[in-house]
């Protein structure tokens, strides 16, 4: 197994398409914020003519649906067969696992590459109070139906202070329920977390805490077999820090026509771009665009402006690391030397 770090991809868009905000679900670290990113469930010509937009830039597009919950789309499997037909070259549904609509049943595991199911907690004790009641079943139970139905899955784990420990209790879980690739990501201080975070509670989760524990679990679920992701956060002394924002594709599309380069920037009107009238048009400053510029010692800027609980500095006010873009991910797959 070799470790490493996954630079952006320059040769590759990534559109995260938020098709609709609703959900059936409430977690307590939603990020999505209807108050900017719209209420609206994009009707499927909508769809067709913004999945166009991004498919024809001159590079391979993969599109990941998002919602809310995406399944809720009544023209889910629609969308499907359209990004397929204009040529995406990937595929992904990132689902809370209730599965709604039928989907399993309506698209083909030709068509779509991967169902990614989102799950905070090894069992219903951790992941239910996070999640809501009775998600960890239903959750455990759409991807055993989806692997039953020949589709490729992944599971997404959000790590806070409140299901950490828990991390280390994830292999076994993975390697039963035959998760082909597994996911960590760490909590961003939006949406519902920011008000939690405006309640003084803490959510974010200390660099030696992080590395004392994710790099080992990350491994553990590597030696059982299953892909794994995890964000680099902290940036080791002399790692240079790049910003996504400034040298790769990735596009963050709300229903209200929003269109970010940086998730960290979605809890404000930072846009860069945004679709009127079904055309892609930059928006006039000060947008995020502007901040991807600043440099500043902390590294990453949007961490530093409304995230700054995960960094630390000595006496004399200087950083004593710096925190590595959101988009910058470690891997580790199996069998690789
Ligand atoms: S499943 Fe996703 S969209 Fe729905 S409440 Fe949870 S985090 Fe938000
Ligand atoms: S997370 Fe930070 S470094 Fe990454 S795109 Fe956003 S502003 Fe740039």
């Amino acid at each position: 197994m070799e470790r490493r770090t996954v630079q952006f991809s320059r040769s590759a868009v990534n559109l995260f398409f938020h098709v609709l905000t609703r959900c059936n679900l409430h977690c307590r670290h939603c990020y999505i914020n209807p108050a900017q990113h719209g209420r609206q469930t994009l009707a499927i010509d909508t769809i067709r003519r913004w999945l166009a937009l991004f498919a024809r830039r001159g590079k391979a597009a993969n599109v990941i649906f998002l919602g809310g919950e995406p399944t809720l789309h009544p023209d889910l499997a629609a969308a499907i067969r359209s990004a397929r037909n204009l040529g995406y070259a990937s595929v992904t549904v990132d689902t809370n696992g209730y599965l709604f609509h039928d989907i399993l049943r309506r698209v083909d595991p030709a068509e779509v590459d991967y169902f990614s199911f989102s799950l905070d907690g090894p069992d219903p004790a951790v992941n239910d109070p996070i999640r809501g009641a009775g998600s960890f079943l239903r959750c455990t139970e759409g991807l055993k139906a989806a692997r039953a139905r020949g589709f490729h899955t992944s599971l997404i784990y959000t790590v806070s202070a409140d299901n950490l420990q828990d991390l280390r209790r994830m292999p076994p879980l993975l390697a039963q329920l035959g998760v082909d690739r597994f996911f960590i990501q760490v909590i961003g201080v939006r949406g519902k977390s920011a008000e939690r975070v405006g309640r003084n509670e803490r959510l974010q989760v200390p660099k030696d805490e992080w590395l004392a524990l994710v790099p080992a679990v990350a491994e553990a679920v590597a030696a059982r077999g299953i892909a794994v992701t995890w964000p680099k956060v902290f940036l080791d002394a002399g790692e240079a820090f790049a910003c996504a924002g400034k040298v790769a594709e990735n596009f963050f599309v709300f229903p209200n026509g929003r269109v970010y380069r940086c998730p960290l920037c979605e809890d404000f009107p930072l846009h860069a771009l945004e679709i009127r009238d079904h055309r892609l048009a930059p928006t006039p400053p000060i947008n995020e665009d502007n901040l991807f510029s600043l440099e500043i010692a902390e590294g990453c800027v949007m961490n530093r402006l409304i995230q700054p609980d995960n960094l630390a500095y000595d006496a004399a006010g200087r950083p004593l690391h710096r925190i590595a873009c959101c988009m910058l991910k470690e891997e580790m797959r199996p069998g690789s030397v």
